[in-house]
């Protein structure tokens, strides 16, 4: 792996990620007026790269924002995040901020704001510790619930996470590994950057409301459908989780992750689970093989990394 912590391209140009900032009147900061995606690179190759932008796109259109760039140019920005890093495996976010307001104070009419593009690669990652993902990871219950549709549409990947941040002060104080937000209704929603799934009765299931549409989650319902598994959407409740056959969490930040561990209770015998397993192994190896891939490489313009040197 390198030494870099990452590269961003911020106020249009390439830079360490440590020294990328925005402003503090910027509308991104103080009211969390942002959209964003995240992309995986694996072995040099993007995963499922168009089905990402397509969501990007979806989420600036939710909370009226416009990239000021092509998706050709969020394409080539992308590849050289990654490549100027000389990261094989790592996570890539793409930004579209607010901006800011006419006159540049921090408030005032948002159709006003020039909406700025920003992007950056950092190592990959696992949303649980990497270990978990091998033995099953303790997912938490948490108190707070997922803030409802009706207010922030989930659907657009936003970073409005107090609810998340407070459950995952909740887990990690319970000694979890992280937690698992119910909607104001009850049913199970998600957690901070994944997707909930459990197996019952040889059926997998995972929740339909209330919750961003993972790329890994539909990827899932892909490979159940390869692997001749019957998948569906259902409402869950906190007991379906706890009485689940197997429980496991679907994520860009790991793939497909096992849980051994909910709350206070082992899920069934308390071993990550054979379909789990059996998900897991297919979603790398269907990567492996160049499924839905696309290589940095050709991504990479050799005319932009001239440019980039000569500055
Ligand atoms: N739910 C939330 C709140 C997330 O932030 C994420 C990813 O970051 C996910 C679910 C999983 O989505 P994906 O599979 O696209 O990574």
């Amino acid at each position: 792996m390198s030494e870099s912590a990452g590269i961003a391209y911020c106020n249009r140009r390439y830079m360490p990620v440590d020294e990328a900032t925005i402003p503090i009147l910027d509308p991104a900061f103080t009211k969390s007026d942002v959209v964003f995606d995240a992309v995986s690179v694996w072995d040099g190759a993007f995963f499922r790269l168009d089905d990402h932008l397509a969501r990007f796109h979806d989420s600036c259109d939710t909370i009226r924002v416009t990239p000021p760039v092509s998706d050709d140019e969020i394409r080539q920005i992308m590849a050289q995040c990654v490549d100027r890093a000389g990261f094989a495996n790592s996570v890539i976010y793409i930004l579209c901020t607010r901006g800011r307001y006419a006159g540049g104070i921090a408030f005032g009419d948002p159709r006003t704001a020039e909406n700025e593009f920003i992007a950056y690669a950092v190592p990959y990652y696992w949303i649980v510790p990497k270990d978990r993902v091998e033995t099953g990871a303790h997912l938490w219950i948490a108190e707070t619930r997922r803030a409802p549709d009706a207010a922030i549409n989930q659907r657009a990947k936003n970073f409005n996470r107090m609810d998340l941040t407070r459950a995952q002060f909740e887990a990690l104080d319970a000694g979890a590994d992280a937690p698992v937000l119910l909607s104001t209704d009850g049913f199970i929603t998600e957690g901070p950057g994944f997707n909930v799934w459990i197996v019952r009765d040889g059926q997998v299931v995972t929740p339909g409301d209330n919750l961003l549409e993972g790329i890994t989650r539909r990827t899932v319902f892909d490979l159940c459908a390869m692997a001749g598994l019957e998948a569906a959407t259902a409402d869950l409740t906190a007991e379906d989780l706890r009485g689940a056959n197997e429980v496991f969490l679907s994520s860009t930040g790991g793939g497909v992750i096992p849980v051994t561990r909910v709350s206070d209770q082992a899920v069934a015998n308390g071993a990550p689970g054979l379909t789990t397993g059996r998900l897991s192994d297919l979603y790398w190896r269907k990567r492996a093989e160049g499924w839905l891939t696309t290589p940095v490489a050709d991504l990479l313009q050799p005319e932009v990394a001239e440019a980039a040197s000569a500055e």
